[in-house]
This record gives C-alpha cells, structure tokens and sequence, in this order.
C-alpha cells in the first residue's frame, strides 16, 4: 500500500457519524463544531530520526521549532489560529538531556509566536531514535474555514513562496555541501527551520476571496492532486511559472539534481497552495504584502481529473505531462519527508 491507499483504507473504516464533526479525514485538519459560530481544528504530525531529521547536522532548536511549525501550518491552512498543542516524545535510554532542553526550548518559543502553549502529552522510552508527535488544535469562524473542495473550473492557482527550497537544502546537507554562500543558508533554513503561514492563511480565509487552500508538505504534484481529488476538478500548471526554481540553480549543479523536480514533488515547502477567481489576483496580492510575502500564480483549476504540466518548447508548441501524485510519499520513497 502506498500512502494514500492507506489513509483511504481507514477513512473507508471510520464511518464517523458524530453531528460535531464537519469534517474528518481528507483535509489539512480535522473540523470539529465548538460552539454557535466557531471550530475546532485538529492536526497532527510526526517527526522520527533519520527519516525526518539527522542529528549530525540539525542543531536541536531548529528542530523544536520545526516540530511546531509543521503542525501549526495545517491549522493556518485552513484559515485558523493554533491555540493548544500536545506532545508525545519518544527517546532512548541514556539520551542527550542537553540536546533535549534545547529542543525544548526551540519548542516553546515557536509556541510563543504562534500564539499557541503546550497543554500535555506523553513520554515513552524509544528503542531507537528520537520522535516526537505533536497535536495542535486550533480554532476558527466556522463560516471562514477554507478546505480543500472548494477549487471551481478557472480558478487561477496560487502558492505562497517559491518551491522547491527546501528539498534542495536538504540535498546541500545530505551531501555536506557547506561554501560560504548566502543562497545557500537560504535553503538549508527552509529544511532546519521553515515558517508556517499562517497569519496569511488566516487573513485569507477571513477575506472570503479563497475556494479551497491547502499546504505544501509533500511537494506540489501531489498536494495540488488531493485538493482537486476533493473538488472534483482537474489542473493545469505551467512549467514557466514555477517560482524559486532560478534560485535553485547553483545547488542543482553542484549536487547532480533537477532544479524542476525539487519544485514539483521535493516536499516540506511548507508555502499555502490556494484556488480564487483570478480577478482577486491584486485584492489577494495585497493581502500577502501585508504579511511581507509574495504569491505567486502557477496554474489553472480545468474541468476534469489529474494534475498535467504545461512546458512550452523553444519553437513555441506546448508539452503536457501528468505529474498527478508525483510528490514525496513516505512507503513510496522509504526516506524523507
Ligand atoms: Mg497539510
């Protein structure tokens, strides 16, 4: 089973039949009716040693508050604020108490400026590595969530950052590529140590301009798959339009990779993929300038399935290719993610 039959297999299983609950398995959170006009939102996420993170070179503050910040980002996904978190800590006998206090505190101030504290949890003793699973609940409008069926034919696409980032940050570390170079700790930070969007996934949903939103964890062929998989719909992304990949260049030659690909399936960007009429491009424009951030269109919401890629060729004609769940999936790969 790869990792989407999984989730399919036991969303086939629940059968929830709880009033509360709007919405279950499929989306960014778990929406459950808190009280007249509010939700609340559930996530989780799960960080494990050697497949998430290396030690070797991922300092432990970093990774406390990459903890948070991949969980709180499901929660901005949907247009919420994160406010409670949960942890479960898995650790070996003996195990670095030093490396844990600054993990911790990595942990906490990424709380601190999410706006959200740790309420409780759970420790157990590991037999191997480290993990750490993390809940975050979080709370909304109940009439401003944004999921991910609502993208409608014409939509334009938009992401929230350039792609790509990350996955080659991680391919400069794996390969303990470490020049002296700017552009190069710009990349290595979006794998250690990557922001979540989510006052921008909160003013977004509040403008009521968004049909679906999603974020970007396991690369772009694969998250844009599930939010038109939701939606009913199919889409169109143009390879010229991919933004961040001219800043992946220089890390591309040096370690053999496809600047391309990392855009498309690299995974944890961690940016907000989202779906509106295009006439809200300014109106939506103006509403990341605000946050200090760019979007950027990619593509097209069309009637029908799948994800295709749009390259146009030097003598002008147009190749389409279907990338449709090309992304990172984590019984697919066996690494990363
Ligand atoms: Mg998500």
């Amino acid at each position: 089973m790869n990792e989407r039959q999984i989730i399919e297999y036991i969303a086939a299983q629940a059968d929830p039949t709880d009033g509360q609950l709007l919405k279950g398995i499929g989306d960014d959170c778990a929406v459950i009716r808190k009280d007249g006009n509010r939700v609340w939102l559930l996530t989780m996420d799960t960080l494990i040693e050697s497949v998430h993170f290396n030690r070797d070179f991922h300092p432990p503050e970093k990774l406390g508050r990459k903890a948070v910040s991949v969980n709180v980002s499901d929660i901005g996904a949907m247009g919420g604020k994160p406010v409670f978190v949960l942890l479960s800590a898995g650790m070996p006998h003996g195990f670095d108490e030093a490396w844990f206090r600054a993990f911790v505190s990595g942990l906490t101030e990424a709380c601190r400026e999410y706006g959200c504290f740790i309420i409780g949890g759970d420790t157990v003793a590991s037999p191997g590595g480290l993990t750490f699973t993390l809940t975050v609940i979080g709370e909304a409008e109940a009439d401003q969530v944004v999921y991910r069926s609502g993208a409608r034919p014409d939509d334009a696409i938009w992401v929230s950052g350039p792609l790509g980032l990350a996955a080659a940050g991680l391919e400069l570390l794996n390969a303990g590529i470490e020049p002296d170079n700017q552009a190069f700790d710009l990349l290595r930070e979006k794998h250690l140590n990557p922001q979540a969007r989510v006052s921008l996934g909160q003013q977004l949903a509040a403008s009521g301009r968004v049909h679906a939103m999603m974020d970007l964890s396991d690369g772009l062929a694969t998250d844009l798959a599930h939010l038109c998989k939701q939606s009913g719909v199919g889409a169109r992304l143009f390879a010229r339009d991919l933004p961040g990949v001219a800043m992946l260049a220089d890390a591309a030659r040096l370690t053999g990779c496809d600047p391309e690909r990392w855009a498309l399936s690299g995974g944890e960007d961690f940016e907000l993929l989202f779906t509106a009429n295009p006439d809200e491009s300014f109106h939506l424009g103006g509403i990341a300038e605000a946050c200090g951030l760019s979007i950027f269109p990619v593509g097209v919401i069309v009637v029908g399935v799948g994800v295709t890629l749009i390259r146009s060729a030097a003598d002008g004609t147009n190749h389409e290719i279907a990338i449709a769940y090309q992304g990172f999936d984590h019984f697919r790969n066996g690494n990363g993610g």
